[in-house]
């Protein structure tokens, strides 16, 4: 059980399409599939992306 309010510097928000942070090793910057990299679909805010058009993918591995 963590504290409620743990404070977390690095604590940087994720999308639905992001499968780790920015800064994490063996994570890299991808388009968003499901926007093609728009940020958009149909007009609305791409909600994997969060509307960025980019997705962080794991790299790396199989
Ligand atoms: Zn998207």
């Amino acid at each position: 059980m963590q504290p409620a309010n743990a404070s977390n510097e690095q604590n940087a928000p994720l999308n639905p399409g992001d499968e780790g942070p920015a800064d994490a090793p063996g994570v890299g910057e991808d388009v968003c599939g499901a926007c093609r990299g728009t940020g958009l679909v149909e007009g609305q805010r791409c909600a994997v992306c969060g509307g960025t058009g980019k997705v962080m993918r794991g790299i790396g591995g199989g």
